[in-house]
């Protein structure tokens, strides 16, 4: 046992951080005591101090990456639990972190998966079949989910009252026209009345899951305006707000896509039997 210099409280030696310097080889306070110091330090100071940790991380990025590696290999639960609680004491700032980021990297992103998909599809035709059975079943279950609130004849009258006669992407006359989700299923449009473009089938399979952003930048489509008779925004603005929350999938094929682009373009390919 050993009295605390700082509360004067009588504890046991475990309860004191070792300090090699000290007669007793122990720390004069307690770990209570000398953890609520540093509170109160920090709490006085915590511009001062942040800015000397960036200051130190930023010199040292190499062994910065490295100690926090070891912390985490060290008790990766301890490590998660911190990050769950940090995500939920600061929703906001998570959105905005992760909306950030997302807009970052989307597009190297998704060229990554597009890579990806491809180099399994070659290597997978069996898998990739069976890949496209269960997204369509998939799909129509989440339909489903969302309420689907629209009929071949609502579409086709839909079309007619706008007189739509041509793909409204890039204009093509005499094709049939395809019923495209604006906002991809996948990222959470629903099928209805304003997330539904009626559009050719080449510009429907080139869109594929694009994000409506990156499908506008790629088909070159600068006002929303489309070449047909009719605009984007007006065919849209029918209704709006279409979004679900929509889980992650888990098949081969995004197991595959989510290794590969932890990996960069690193990978090795696995072919699945
Ligand atoms: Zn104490
Ligand atoms: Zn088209």
């Amino acid at each position: 046992m050993k009295i605390c210099t700082m509360c004067g409280l009588e504890k046991p030696v475990t309860e004191y951080h070792s300090k090699k310097r000290q007669p007793s080889g122990l720390s004069p306070a307690c770990k209570a005591c000398v953890s609520a110091k540093g509170r109160e330090y920090y709490a006085k100071n915590a511009d001062a101090v942040k800015g000397r940790a960036k200051a130190w991380r930023e010199a040292n990025l190499e062994l910065d990456r490295e100690r926090a590696k070891q912390k985490y290999e060290a008790n990766p639960l301890v490590a998660k639990e911190r990050a769950i609680r940090w995500a939920s004491e600061n929703q906001e700032r998570r959105k905005e972190i992760a909306a950030s980021s997302a807009e970052r990297h989307r597009e190297a992103r998704n060229e990554r998966q597009r890579v990806a998909g491809r180099e399994f599809r070659r290597l997978n035709p069996a898998a990739a079949r069976e890949e496209g059975r269960m997204r369509a079943a998939l799909r129509r279950s989440r339909e489903q989910d969302a309420g689907v609130n629209i009929d071949r004849s609502d579409w086709k009258a839909l079309i007619d009252l706008f007189e739509v006669g041509t793909c409204i992407y890039c204009g093509t006359e005499g094709h049939k026209l395809t019923m495209d989700h604006w906002m991809p299923v996948s990222l959470g449009g629903k099928t209805e009345v304003g997330n539904l473009i009626p559009c050719c089938k080449p510009c429907n399979s080139r869109k594929s899951n694009m994000h409506p952003i990156d499908w506008m930048k790629k088909a070159g489509i600068h006002d929303n305006r489309g070449s047909g008779s009719i605009t984007i925004l007006e065919f849209l603005e029918l209704t709006r707000d279409a979004v679900i929350d929509v889980k992650g999938m888990d098949t081969p094929l995004s197991k595959f896509k989510r290794k590969c682009v932890k990996a960069q373009y690193g990978f090795e390919v696995e072919v699945v039997k």
